[in-house]
């Protein structure tokens, strides 16, 4: 073992001592050393999304024996090819995103990137040429001060900074909150909301779009719309959870 390394285990053991992890959802002391906090009675409400799946947008189909395209995806493709995520938005999980998304808690973040690694839709995923949080509106990203899409996209793919690249997608419109419009309306909303800033490091490539929810794909397909209009080859996007349709 590198010295580098025995220091760092150290640290860490100093750490566990003086910051002993805590169930991010209950708050209850965890044993030292575990990369995914939650406590057995917590993770076991977590619903992790595992196939049968809709290839494309990712939609569960608990009915089905096997993958098939579902019933919207046949009867309009959305602009990007695949969507996955790693658990289902529900009350249980609901809370995890509420502390991260709009309280900027970062204690999950460690467990967000555990998530992936052991995610079953993990290798569905193409490896991407660029990885694309999804923007906030500038006004929006000074109200609170990060961008949770990006936070996520740096927890999920610690080893690849150099191809997440938070400048290339901007929302340039302010937009009602998506939350309080139904399907139609949110895709009225977004439209015109984003732009592509300089379209030459995205023509021709593979792009991932990272978020925190997949509601209904509005927002994913709107931003997916435009990449493609400036050449992008094709888009494929990761969300931390998923509402249950
Ligand atoms: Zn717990
Ligand atoms: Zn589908």
């Amino acid at each position: 073992m590198s010295l580098p390394s025995r220091f760092t285990n150290l640290g860490a053991a100093i750490l566990d001592i003086m910051f002993p992890a805590r169930c991010l959802l209950c708050g209850k002391q965890l044993r030292p050393g575990t990369d995914i906090l939650f406590c057995q009675s917590c993770g076991g409400r977590l619903t992790i999304i595992r196939p049968p799946l809709c290839p494309c947008c990712g939609r569960l189909l608990p009915d089905s024996a096997a993958s098939h395209l579902c019933g919207a995806c046949l009867r309009q493709r959305p602009a990007f090819s695949k969507a996955r995520a790693l658990f289902i938005y529900d009350k249980f999980s609901a809370p995890l995103i509420h502390e991260f998304k709009y309280r900027g808690r970062t204690t999950g973040q460690q467990t967000f990137s555990a998530l992936l690694r052991r995610s079953p839709v993990r290798l569905e995923l193409n490896i991407p040429d660029l990885i694309i949080p999804v923007p906030l509106h500038h006004k929006r990203l000074r109200q609170r001060g990060f961008n949770q899409a990006l936070t996520l996209a740096r927890s999920f793919f610690p080893q690849d900074k150099q191809i997440i690249r938070a400048d290339l997608l901007i929302r340039q419109r302010w937009t009602t909150p998506q939350a309080s419009l139904n399907g139609r309306e949110r895709r009225k909303n977004l439209r015109n909301a984003f732009m592509v800033a300089d379209s030459s490091p995205v023509k021709g490539r593979n792009i991932l779009l990272v978020d925190d929810v997949f509601t209904t794909g509005s927002t994913l397909n709107e931003c997916a719309t435009v990449l493609r209009r400036n050449g992008a080859r094709d888009i494929q996007a990761l969300t931390l959870s998923r509402v249950l349709e």
